[in-house]
């Protein structure tokens, strides 16, 4: 045996150039090629590939490698081809292989010149590959990225579950199935469906201590998000939305803010996703905003941040998808933003789902609100998951999350939890969450009514709290098991066995809360982009009417109405952000680059005297960009007005009403691009209104619907006196 291992380590310096094993690989290797079959739980980065790229190399026949994505195993196959000066000791087999390529592959098997070949499971199917697999020496089975067997697992695979009995058809020879998925759910699936129950099991463990984990409630996250990346200037980054349209989105607003960012979704074409990734390996773009089709494979070692824009619907997703980050050992930062609508839409998904998806998927999301509530350390309750005890003092990386270094106070809420089971009990188990708050701050909804639950004794008991105390309340009792959520009748709160317990009294823990957490402040979210940037900073009064003095003049030396020059919500963000340059002006709220060019200098002057003048220190904080449409009807749009498409046509080909058409064409015009609507107005307005109307305009004072409506409003609807303002705004400020 220790030949064997001198050996080992010999052959690990020849066709890797490595010296030692990392961890329990030269263990999995022995016992592999003494014919065992094994399960191989190991994080990202541990170095599961070599636990079976060395035993087939150095074995009699070819290993065949079960692999999810065929992108990945390119990578692996060129990767294995460069160890060696030979051609062909991997391969891989699908469909995408021409005739002759295929016949390559088989004839180098053939000769035993290949030693790995990867497979997709689904092509592994092919009665033709089976029936040539049975009459070549195969090694072993690798099977990578196991957990795709698992619909417990955050990435299952339908293909992957009959792997088993397209094994058994091909040889009796060992298999070694490996994963970086480890909670005992997914690990006993896997077992079991690869009926490899008696497996030697190699795990280790999986705590990554040099990443930082935190979790901040989703409150201005896009400027949380950039002001983050800033402060990280220069640093290589992953970004995590859940949506293909909220990465395109974001990536567009990093990039209008400065921030070098590339967007990568599996809807992008699939050049465009190759150059991106390629672009971000090569650090010609810092960060990528991506959904979860990113990352699987990924080896940068230097990832310093990884971003939860919206929370991922599992923890072993989270946990895949923070593992991307200080694969070096480096730092190595997890933040993610979490709002607990964004779970309720997510649940609300999966209602549409087959009960027993749903069942799990409602199941997993339990487990996401109860990390992102937890104050206990984060660490811990992500190696808890797993199967792994930590502690939380001595434990190695104990002190790198928010709740170590920032512990919330705790508050003992056991009393509220009482009430609350109680209510729940003497009104039948029947409600969901909200119409329980309802009752509980005595707020009448429909369902109060139909109930008539205003005239029970309990209504309004807990109205001395807010309701998103009630919320935490009713949230944590459920991630603690004391409710549970019905899966049939969605979202009705049931009383779990544990609940009926502090019922009866026989219950003798307390129930801990954070007291100083609060998460759901989605309703003081801005939402829109002019409420943001005001929340930024309050309003210099002062400064507010000196620049519309400025305004005044300028447009009269320009012979055009004040509000053509610059909105006035455009003034209240200059009199909060200050800007002093005409670089700083473009990054107003609705200037385009236009404006800024033609009247950005003399405002930003006058703000440049003013700041001094009054010694007002500019805020540190970053001025945040909006992208200027946030659809790409903008092009679209201004294109079609181009080749004088009806804009009825316009709006039925973005499927936009009117009504949204009219406010895109407004936002255009208004930051200072130009539109020309004429043959539209022409076909469509009597010539003297047109010519009464713009008059009209060029002497008011304002621009708002009121003023116009007041004049013009019984001879034009809605919608036209907005078509002909846009048509003002577009000619004489633009
Ligand atoms: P996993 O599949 O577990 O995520 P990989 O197989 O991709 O991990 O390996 C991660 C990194 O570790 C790779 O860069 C690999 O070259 C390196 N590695 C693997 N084994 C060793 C070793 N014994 N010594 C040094 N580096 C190793
Ligand atoms: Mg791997």
């Amino acid at each position: 045996m220790s030949a064997k291992k001198a050996n080992l380590s010999g052959e690990l310096k020849k066709y890797f150039g490595f010296s030692t094993f990392k961890g329990q690989q030269e263990l999995i290797i022995q016992e592999l090629l003494e014919g065992k079959d094994i399960f191989v739980l190991m994080p990202t980065g541990g170095g599961k590939s070599l636990c079976y790229q060395l035993p087939a190399l150095i074995s009699e026949g070819t290993a065949i490698v079960v692999s999810p994505l065929i992108a990945l195993m390119k990578n692996q196959v060129d990767a294995v081809n460069g160890l060696s000066s030979e051609n062909g000791i991997a391969h891989v087999l699908n469909s995408s292989l021409n005739k002759t390529q295929t016949k390559q592959v088989f004839d180098d098997i053939k000769s035993g010149k290949t030693k790995l070949l990867y497979v997709a499971p689904e092509s592994l199917i092919k009665e033709d590959y089976l029936e040539f697999f049975r009459d070549v020496k195969i090694s072993f089975v690798a099977i990578d990225e196991a957990h795709c067997i698992s619909e417990w697992g955050h990435d299952f695979r339908p293909e992957y579950r009959n792997l088993k009995s397209i094994i058994d058809k091909i040889a009796d020879v060992p298999v070694i199935a490996l994963t970086a998925t480890a909670t005992p759910k997914v690990q006993d699936d896997i077992q079991k469906t690869l009926g490899m129950t008696d497996a030697l099991v190699f795990k280790e463990s999986f705590n990554r201590a040099n990443l930082y984990y935190e979790v901040r409630p989703k409150v201005n996250v896009d400027k949380e998000i950039v002001k983050f990346i800033n402060k990280h200037k220069g640093k290589s980054g992953i970004v995590y939305c859940l949506s293909r349209r909220k990465v395109e989105e974001f990536a567009q607003l990093l990039q209008v803010n400065g921030i070098n960012a590339l967007p990568y979704h599996a809807g992008l074409d699939q050049k465009v996703r190759v150059t991106n990734q390629d672009k971000f390996l090569m650090e010609e773009a810092d960060v990528i905003v991506a959904t979860i089709a990113f990352g699987m494979g990924i080896d940068k070692p230097d990832v310093r941040f990884v971003i939860h824009y919206d929370f991922p619907k599992s923890l072993e997703s989270y946990y895949q998808e923070t593992g991307r980050a200080g694969r070096d050992g480096g730092e190595g930062h997890c933040l993610a933003f979490y709002d607990p609508k964004d779970i309720e839409k997510l649940e609300k998904f999966l209602a549409q789902k087959p009960v027993s998806e749903r069942e799990i998927g409602l199941q997993l999301l339990n487990e996401v609100v109860g990390y992102a509530e937890t104050s206990m350390s984060r660490r811990q309750y992500i190696l808890y998951y797993f199967g792994e005890t930590f502690d939380p003092v001595n434990g190695e990386g104990a002190k790198m999350c928010d709740n170590a270094s920032n512990p919330p106070k705790l508050k003992d809420a056991s009393e509220d939890l009482k009430k609350v089971l109680k209510l729940i009990q003497e009104t039948s188990e029947k409600f969901k969450s909200k119409d329980l708050i309802s009752v509980i701050v005595g707020k009448e909804n429909a369902v109060t009514k139909s109930y008539k639950l205003e005239q029970t004794s309990f209504f309004g008991f807990g109205k001395h709290e807010k309701d998103n105390y009630w919320k935490t309340i009713l949230r944590q009792a459920t991630v603690q098991n004391f409710l549970q959520k019905d899966i049939e009748t969605y979202g009705v709160l049931k009383i779990s066995p544990k609940g009926r317990e502090v019922l009866d009294g026989k219950f003798k823990d307390s129930f801990l809360i954070a007291e100083d957490r609060e998460f759901d402040l989605s309703q003081t979210k801005a939402d829109s982009d002019q409420v943001q940037m005001q929340a930024s900073g309050s309003l210099d009064q002062n400064l507010f009417g000196q620049l519309k003095e400025l305004r005044k003049k300028v447009a009269k030396k320009c012979g055009i109405p004040p509000y053509t020059v610059f909105m006035d919500p455009s003034l209240e963000d200059m009199t909060v952000q200050y800007p002093i340059t005409v670089e700083e002006i473009t990054k107003i709220y609705g200037v385009g680059e236009g404006k800024a060019k033609k009247y950005g200098k003399e405002f930003a002057d006058f703000i440049s005297k003013y700041v001094e003048d009054n010694n007002i220190e500019r805020t540190q904080d970053m001025v945040l960009k909006n992208v200027a449409n946030k659809s790409s009807h903008k092009v679209f749009i201004i294109q079609s007005t181009d080749k004088k498409i009806d804009l009825e046509d316009i709006a039925r080909a973005k499927n936009l009403s009117m009504n949204d058409l009219l406010k895109e064409m407004e936002r255009i015009v208004y930051q200072g691009t130009k539109l020309n609507i004429d043959y539209y107005i022409e076909e469509n307005f009597d010539e003297d209104m047109v010519d009464e109307f713009m008059e009209f305009m060029t002497e008011s004072e304002s621009d708002s619907m009121k003023v116009l409506l007041d004049e013009f409003g019984d001879e034009l609807s809605d919608e036209e006196v907005r078509m002909l303002r846009i048509k003002f705004i577009s000619d004489v400020a633009n």
